[in-house]
């Protein structure tokens, strides 16, 4: 994604800077050569007040992240997403394909709130909060740090022959790069097949538990290839997101956004000359820290995450040079270039009408949405029994699905009028195992004096014990009494 501001910008930069730029980052992703060979990064570590303010965000995310799948709520995991059994839960709450229209309306919504949440404040998302880039900046690079030394020595010892420093840091990193990837891995299933069954998968024999420890494995090769290899590339190649933000983003969108009015044109510092030209003194060191490997400079770009380790090299830069910070800085590309703030356009606020109906539907579904779904019919071929002198008795069916996580065993009672009922079976309870479906038989009992009309409507109460849970009615047919 390349925009009018950056070819506007390119415009008033030095001629040779022009062309070599034009046909260099505009043809292929900055970790690209000419041959289509994958150019290794070595992003230099980022110092400044927004690396810091992200460092203190990613211990929050870890914090959530590492806890979540221990949160229970009434038995049940906070969050689950069993894609192969097709159970949701969501806040403690089950989601079965019967709640599909909610599902596919909560995930409308969440795609909404996206579009907007984007259309607003740009890739703040993919800077600040993406599993992958917290992962890979605020964790695995760290990490790298620690073993290997800055971007310098990375290269250097990258360069450099294998010697047993090399092969020890190299060695070490992996190993750590590959148990951290199956913690990961670990809390990552967690989320899938729910916090107790991954402790038995821990506890029980592995015999018991082949596909689990298969996952396992997969997912620690998975996250151990992304983390200590593919990187960036996740972001730059594969991620959706990434992807759309051309289409989503617009000229007051927030993004890292390099000032061209300010800095431009470009160049290096010369203590002997008063400066007459613009405020980048062309150090590069934007671009030394950037995990993406581009240069923000040419313009908002579909490599950039909006990570901001530019904003604060520059800031840093800019405090060397007794110049003002925020020559690149969280800015519209509108904000650049006629100095408007960044505001809430009309687009926007569709946007947010549009998400205020949705989540309003959406509330009203999930608030009236029941535990326990019964359907009951009369069973077919059959009109009314007379029961003794004085009463008369009808012949039910009902099919009950169970969304909690606890068996249910169902008694029904009239809820609208006197009279009885039979639940066919042994103890008079029809039994519905928990997160599952029971059916069963009935029979309505009414006296012959409370019959009106041929068909009655009926209000037939649900109880586990003395608990209400739903109200069903049905027809009830008789004789008319006189
Ligand atoms: S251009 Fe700046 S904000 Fe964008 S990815 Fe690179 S360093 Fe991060
Ligand atoms: S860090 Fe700032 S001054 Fe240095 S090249 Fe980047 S934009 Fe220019």
């Amino acid at each position: 994604m390349q925009t009018t501001n950056s070819k506007d910008q390119l415009t008033q930069k030095a001629p040779s800077l022009q062309f070599e730029e034009e046909v260099t980052f505009r043809d292929r992703i900055a970790t690209v050569d000419e041959k289509g060979k994958r150019k290794w990064l070595f992003p230099q570590r980022p110092k400044g007040r927004f690396y810091t303010t992200r460092t203190i965000v990613s211990y929050l995310f870890f914090i959530i992240f590492f806890t979540i799948p221990f949160i229970y709520i009434n038995g049940r995991p906070l969050f689950l997403f069993n894609v192969t059994q097709a159970k949701f839960i969501l806040f403690g709450k089950v989601f079965w394909p019967q709640d599909f229209f909610i599902f596919g309306l909560t995930m409308i919504t969440f795609i909404v709130f996206i579009i907007l949440f984007t259309a607003a404040f740009g890739r703040l998302f993919c800077g600040w909060v993406c599993p992958q880039t917290v992962f890979m900046e605020m964790f695995f690079r760290k990490i790298e740090y620690f073993i290997e030394g800055d971007a310098g020595k990375q290269k250097a010892m990258a360069n450099g022959p294998w010697d047993t420093e090399k092969i020890l840091r190299k060695g070490a990193k992996h190993l750590v790069f590959f148990l951290m990837s199956f913690v990961i891995a670990n809390f990552f299933l967690s989320y899938i097949i729910g916090g107790k069954e991954l402790w038995k998968i821990i506890t029980e024999p592995v015999t018991q538990h082949i596909p689990g420890l298969m996952s396992l494995t997969i997912f620690s090769f998975v996250f151990y290839g992304v983390y200590a290899y593919f990187r960036e590339q996740a972001c730059t190649v594969v991620c959706p997101y990434g992807r759309l933000q051309s289409v989503l983003l617009d000229k007051n969108s927030m993004i890292v956004a390099y000032d061209y009015k300010r800095g431009e044109p470009r160049g290096k510092v010369n203590k002997k000359e008063e400066r007459t030209i613009g405020d980048c003194i062309d150090c590069f060191q934007c671009v030394r820290v950037c995990p993406t490997g581009i240069d923000i400079r040419n313009g908002t770009q579909l490599e950039c995450v909006g990570c901001t380790a530019c904003i604060d090299a520059c800031d840093n830069v800019m405090d060397k040079i007794n110049k003002p910070r925020g020559l690149v800085r969280y800015a519209s590309e509108n904000g650049i270039a006629n100095g408007e703030k960044l505001h809430y356009t009309t687009r926007m606020k569709l946007y947010t009408v549009l998400l205020g109906i949705l989540l309003t539907i959406l509330s009203f579904l999930l608030f009236t949405r029941k535990d326990v779904d019964a359907t009951v019919m009369r069973a077919p071929g059959q009109l009314y029994q007379d029961r003794g002198q004085d009463s008369v008795m009808n012949l039910y069916n009902i099919k009950i699905a169970n969304k909690t996580v606890e068996e249910v065993p169902l008694t029904i009672r009239i809820e609208n009028m006197g009279g009885s009922v039979e639940i066919i079976g042994s103890k008079h309870i029809i039994p519905v195992k928990k997160e599952g479906q029971g059916s069963g038989s009935f029979f309505v009992i009414l006296p012959k004096q409370s019959i009106r009309e041929r068909k009655t409507e009926i209000k037939l109460g649900l109880y586990e014990g003395d608990k209400l849970i739903d109200v069903v009615k049905a027809n009830f047919l008789g004789p008319v009494s006189r």
